[in-house]
């Protein structure tokens, strides 16, 4: 099985011209959770392609097979962040926030606390626009860039991680993001918490999402932001117990992938 991911991997590589893919790295990247129709969602495949053509740039989950897993959050910072922190230091673990330029204008207290607590925070742009429809100058100097100032200025470090809001991003956007020395990072795992929010039983749906898809060096898809989210919340607290029982160790995306948190400066 092994030698037949590895041709696979070769294939690929000769298909797209990049460097071959070492043999103990994962061949592909893909998502595992399925698709919810109606609902203006990324189509998987685009993902996928996006994650085979930046490999390294661009990421779905972790390139190797270890036993670990990131929790990630989006569109806070907000009072779920709170909530969240309080649920992770329980458990004594970290994990990883993308926070959005609006938001942390407007609520900067618990973005210093999750930094504070040794979590990991990214850049998910200013106000949560599909970015295909932007100029690279509206990409950069409105939703990127912008937040990265307000980072560096409220928690006084420039993040190295960034996601696009919904998933969505041109080949030459990534191009532009990479220039600026960014990793793009998106998710193998969507606990589709922002479907499931407000139903009753969301936290089990939650929970048992990311049990039926969990896999080596996954990234899950959560919110702390958006909606009600304390679906989302109670999951969490369900899920790190569960996850370490089955030798899951937990860890904030850069440790995953083997890069640095966040930059020296501002690009
Ligand atoms: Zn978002």
């Amino acid at each position: 099985m092994n030698i037949l991911l590895y041709v696979l991997g070769l294939t690929l590589s000769a298909v797209t011209g990049a460097a071959p893919i070492p043999a103990d790295e994962k061949p592909v990247q893909k998502v595992r959770t399925g698709f919810i129709d109606g609902w203006n969602q990324v189509p998987l495949k685009r993902l996928e392609d996006q994650a085979a053509r930046y490999r390294g740039t661009y990421y779905l989950e972790g390139l190797h097979n270890t036993k670990r897993i990131a929790l990630t959050f989006d569109d806070g910072p907000s009072v779920y962040t709170t909530a969240l922190l309080k649920v992770l230091d329980k458990h004594q673990v970290k994990a990883t926030f993308f926070f959005l330029g609006a938001q942390l204008a407007e609520s900067p207290e618990p973005a210093r606390a999750a930094l504070k607590a040794g979590h990991t925070i990214g850049n998910h742009s200013y106000d949560h626009p599909y970015l295909t429809d932007l100029s690279p100058s509206q990409l950069w100097d409105v939703q990127f860039g912008r937040t990265q100032r307000l980072i560096k200025e409220k928690l006084g470090v420039v993040p190295a991680l960034i996601r696009p809001p919904y998933g969505f991003v041109n080949d030459s956007q990534v191009t532009l993001l990479a220039g600026k020395q960014l990793k793009l990072i998106l998710w193998s795992i969507d606990t589709q918490d922002w479907y499931v929010a407000q139903r009753l039983g969301a936290a089990n749906a939650l929970y048992n999402t990311v049990l039926n898809h969990v896999h080596p060096e996954a990234i899950v898809l959560m919110h702390d932001g958006g909606g009600f989210r304390a679906g989302t919340v109670e999951a969490v607290d369900m899920l790190i117990p569960a996850l370490k029982k089955q030798g899951y160790e937990f860890v904030t995306v850069d440790r995953m992938i083997g890069t640095p948190a966040y930059l020296a400066a501002l690009p």
